[in-house]
This record gives C-alpha cells, structure tokens and sequence, in this order.
C-alpha cells in the first residue's frame, strides 16, 4: 500500500517538476537579471559597437549611460546567457557586474552622475535646488495669482497649485478641475513662474498641454497604467511617495515613466503613515541621502504633507535642505484659516518670506551649491 502510494505520485510530481523545470524554463526574475558594464575611458568606438551589436544578437537590450570620463552599458532582458568572463577580458571592459536592484532606468549604478532636470529656466537636480510654492488647491485666479506673486518676491521660482484634487472624502471640494488649470496658466503668464500641478487620470492629460511639472499625487504612486502613460508624455514628472510605500516601490514606480522613455522624474518624500497621530503623517528624512545613494533622480521633499501644521513647516523645510534635499514644495496661503483645503498645514507669504533666507543660509552651511534661484 505504501509503495503505490509513493511509486504512483513520485512519477507525477517528477514529470510535473520537469515541466516547470525544462519545459517552462527558468524563473522570470532569474531571466531578467540586470548587468551593467563599465567601460574603460575613452572606447575604441568600433570596439564598443562590435560588443554593443554581439550583445544584441545574444538577445539583450542595451541603454548606454555616458557620463563625462564614463561609459556604462546597462543590459536588460535574458542576460544568463551571458557570459561575464567573455565580456570582462574584452579590452575596453573595466568591470562587469550583475544588478539585484529591480529598477534600472533610476538607478544610479547606471548612471553615477546625478540627473538634472531642467524646468524653463529653472534646473533641478545636481546641485540645482528647486523651490516650489503656492497653494493647495486653486480657488480662485485672484488667489492663485496673488500667492504666486507673493512666493515669487520672497524666492519662489516654481509655482504649485492643485486644480485635480485627491480627498479622502467625496463631499469634500474637488478642485476647480480644468477651470482651476486655467487660472493656473494665467498666474503663470503673470509671474513667468513655470507650473506644478496634479494629475488624477489618464484622462485629464489633454489639459496638461501647457503645465511645466506634472505631479502623481501619493495616492496614485502605483497607478500603472498612468505611471505608463506619463513615460511618454514629454514632461518633468513629480513623483510623491505612497503613503506607505518603500523605496524600491518609489523607485520602481519611477522606472515605470522613465522605462516609457520619459527620464524627467523628480523624487519627492511628502512623509509616511507610521503608528504617530499627531503629525498628519511621519517626514522620512532617511529617504534623502537613501534614495540619492539608490539613484541618480533629484529628491525633493514636502514638509506640509509631511506634518500636516503649518508651524512645522519651517522647522522641517530646513531639516530637508540640511539632509541634502534638492528642493521642496511647499503649501502657501495667503488666509489659510479660509483655505478651501489644507489651511491647518499652510504657510503664510510672510513666513514663507522669512523661511528662504534660513534656505539658502541652511546650503550655504552644509555646503551645497548657493543658488536657490
Ligand atoms: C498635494 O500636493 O496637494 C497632494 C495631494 O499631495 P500628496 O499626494 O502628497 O498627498
Ligand atoms: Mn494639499
């Protein structure tokens, strides 16, 4: 009895496991390991374009990373059948090196120097800080255009203003939706000041036309379809980090875009749910020096989501800026007791004009590039 027991399952499993095992192959994440080369200075251009089109004919897809002394090539798709020896005694190879991060696009083995975006005439990124302010929500194009005034005078050069708003409830406002855009383009005409504004749905990127900075709000960080359609959407994209989401899925959302082939992503730590209620939510300054560690991308940092109260704000700014942070965004109101959303956690112009100094003081101590332009 036990040896029809075992004999009879045995032959099964076994015929079965070799289907998994032969017949299907191997695991997909082992399929579609990464590996990067690192190339001697200066390639002999024939050389490189010999290797480039062998590695092709071996099944790969090759994105070549040049920075200013280096050339990395990043291989994607079935590189187990690569052979690293061949590749490492070729030469013009200085290394070769098998990737366990997931995410390549966004990450800095890649591409070791740091991606600059550049937003009008404004860069971010690599030394370049961005100040982002205004509003949370449009209400009015008196409001949106006096805020932007306000933030520019005291050193703002971005402009942020919701027109498509996230709430957790229904019955709260909505935003001035494509009416509210407009508004938005009017205090951009106004100031010159280039536009950050949030997108909810694949179908509202018709009026996105003339936005400077598309924003994925925190809760559409793993919305994959419109994480794909912003890759080929031309536009600097603010990624926000999910309420509770880790790095590598912040990353990975950005290789989303960028594996689209748009690499205009800009980070953005906007805090994190953690067991503390008395912030609206928990600022992850760890998320600055890690993600510039993991990547390449520009990570800037929201202090009023973060904490949910205005007077944290300043404090946490300053911490971000001290942490390395390439830029903010910031919620300014000029009556945040009215507000139509996000008073409690909105900045005055005035404090907002107190704050930049401390800002540009803040890099000037940790040594970072001066300008806030
Ligand atoms: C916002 O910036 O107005 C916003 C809704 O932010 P988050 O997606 O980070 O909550
Ligand atoms: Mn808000």
């Amino acid at each position: 009895m036990n040896v029809t027991l075992k004999v009879v399952p045995v032959v099964d499993i076994g015929i079965k496991l070799r289907a998994i095992t032969i017949g299907k192959g191997r695991k997909f994440e082992e399929i579609c390991r990464i590996m990067i080369v690192i190339l001697k200075e200066n390639p002999n251009q024939a050389q490189l374009e010999n290797l480039e089109s062998w590695l092709k004919s071996q099944g790969v897809q090759i994105h070549r990373s040049q920075g200013q002394s280096q050339t990395i090539l990043g291989l994607v798709g079935d590189t187990s059948r690569v052979d690293i020896d061949l590749i490492s005694a070729l030469d013009i190879v200085e290394e070769v090196k098998r990737v366990q991060d997931p995410y390549k696009a966004a990450n800095r083995k890649f591409h070791p120097q740091d991606t600059v975006i550049q937003v009008g005439d404004v860069k971010i990124g690599g030394g370049n800080f961005a100040l982002i302010a205004g509003p949370c929500s449009i209400e009015s194009e008196e409001q949106i255009c006096f805020v932007a005034k306000a933030v520019k005078a005291a050193g703002a050069n971005l402009l942020r203003g919701g027109a498509f708003k996230p709430r957790t409830s229904p019955y709260s406002f909505q935003g001035l939706r494509e009416a509210g855009l407009r508004m938005l383009l009017q205090a951009k005409k106004e100031t010159g000041l280039p536009v950050v504004t949030e997108v909810m749905d694949i179908s509202q990127l018709p009026f996105f036309d003339e936005v400077d900075v598309i924003q994925l709000g925190a809760r559409n960080m793993q919305n994959f379809e419109l994480l794909k359609e912003l890759g080929h959407c031309g536009k600097p994209i603010l990624l926000k980090r999910g309420l509770s989401s880790t790095y590598q899925e912040l990353l990975m959302s950005a290789e989303y875009i960028m594996a689209g082939g748009n690499e205009q992503v800009i980070l953005c730590e906007r805090g994190i749910r953690t067991f503390e209620t008395y912030t609206r939510n928990t600022l992850d300054l760890t998320a600055i020096p890690v993600l510039h560690r993991l990547s390449h991308l520009p990570v800037i940092v929201d202090p009023s989501h973060a904490s949910g109260k205005s007077w944290l704000v300043p404090p946490m700014a300053l911490s971000a800026v001290a942490t390395g942070a390439d830029g903010l965004i910031v919620e300014v109101h000029h009556d945040p007791e009215h507000a139509w959303c996000d008073g409690p956690q909105s900045i005055t112009p005035a404090v907002f004009a107190e704050m930049t100094p401390k800002i540009s003081q803040m890099r000037e101590l940790m040594g970072f590039a001066k300008e806030t332009k």
